[in-house]
């Protein structure tokens, strides 16, 4: 299937309030010092997506993935639900599966930062260890393979390839950014993992401004150091990822990242993680070729999560 052909599924008719309904509405705040050298027509704005109750961008998609597999009767009668996962989606479903009774169980590299396997087992998830030479690829194998030969026990939900993904950003992340920016921004720029966050943000902005710049970011090698991230080339396609949605594509330097990232904390008083820090290079490298213009990104996390890698944030 293409983007075009998804239609949008009604997720409203499933009630939500406590914990659910703090999804989303995440505020749209200003890259103020590290815009300096910019043309002072040129605004970069991100969201902030830690505000979320999960902590990350991930609680739209695994809400909405919830959502729509409860009114289609895919979950229930104990079922649980089945992922692969490189750390933030994991932890919105353990979340939302904590909050609603639903089991959850996850793939997850056994590479990823002990702060996330703990909080994982915190929240009460099954964790399944997988090879970590073989990256988040590695997990969606073993994902698979569980889904196959238990299909009584598990519901895949499949993050990578499942509409509910971006459709959560074309419902809440798009019109956000539609909305708090009066319709003035003129570039969108996402990190890709699934692609959700630049698929159904980038269609949404697109349907409603025609000129509005789509831009991708990613890894530019294989092996890199931004978590979150995939370098697309070289991984496993996601299913709903559709590249010529885009207008251009960056490639970000690991080195560039986290001392942007660094720079994030001590200079704007952000402490976000690894990704937030690719989307900034990315957006002021976009900001800086303009003279007039808003650019919107999207920091998907806080720091907490990075904080054994010492060395990022320990140096001088
Ligand atoms: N940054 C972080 C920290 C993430 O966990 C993810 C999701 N893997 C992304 C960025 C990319 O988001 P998406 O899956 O919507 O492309």
């Amino acid at each position: 299937m293409t983007l075009l052909d998804f239609r949008l599924i009604d997720s409203s008719t499933i009630p939500l309030d406590g914990l659910t309904s703090h999804v989303g509405n995440t505020p749209l705040l200003p890259l103020r010092k590290l815009s300096l050298g910019l043309s002072p027509r040129v605004k970069v704005f991100f969201k902030a997506e830690w505000f979320n109750p999960g902590g990350s961008v991930k609680d739209r998609p695994a809400l909405n993935i919830i959502q729509n597999a409860l009114i289609n009767g895919d979950l229930g009668n104990g079922k649980r639900l089945l992922d692969s996962t490189s750390g933030n989606m994991g932890i919105s479903y353990a979340t939302f599966g904590a909050a609603l009774g639903i089991p959850v169980t996850l793939a997850i590299p056994a590479s990823a930062s002990p702060e996330r396997l703990t909080l994982l087992r915190a929240l009460g998830a099954e964790v399944i260890l997988t090879d970590p030479s073989e990256g988040s690829d590695g997990a969606i194998m073993v994902a698979r393979q569980l889904a196959t030969e238990r299909p009584d026990l598990y519901w895949y939900a499949n993050q990578y390839s499942n509409p509910a993904n971006w459709q959560a950003h074309y419902l809440s992340t798009g019109p956000e950014i539609l909305a708090q920016t009066n319709g003035q921004v003129t570039h969108f720029i996402a990190g890709l993992g699934t692609s959700g966050t630049l698929m159904g943000t980038g269609k949404y902005l697109r349907d409603h401004l025609p000129n509005v710049q789509i831009i991708s970011m990613q890894p530019d090698a294989p092996f890199h150091g931004l978590e979150g991230l995939k370098h697309m080339p070289t991984a496993i396609k996601p299913g709903i990822y559709d590249e010529s949605l885009a207008d251009r594509n960056l490639g970000i330097r690991t080195e560039d990242t986290h001392a942007m990232t660094l720079r994030l904390a001590r200079e704007e008083g952000l402490f976000v993680g690894i990704s937030s820090g690719a989307a900034a290079v990315a957006a002021l490298q976009v900001a800086s070729q303009l003279d007039e213009g808003v650019v919107v990104t999207v920091f998907p996390d806080a720091g907490y999560k990075y904080l054994s890698d010492r060395s990022l944030w320990e140096s001088k």
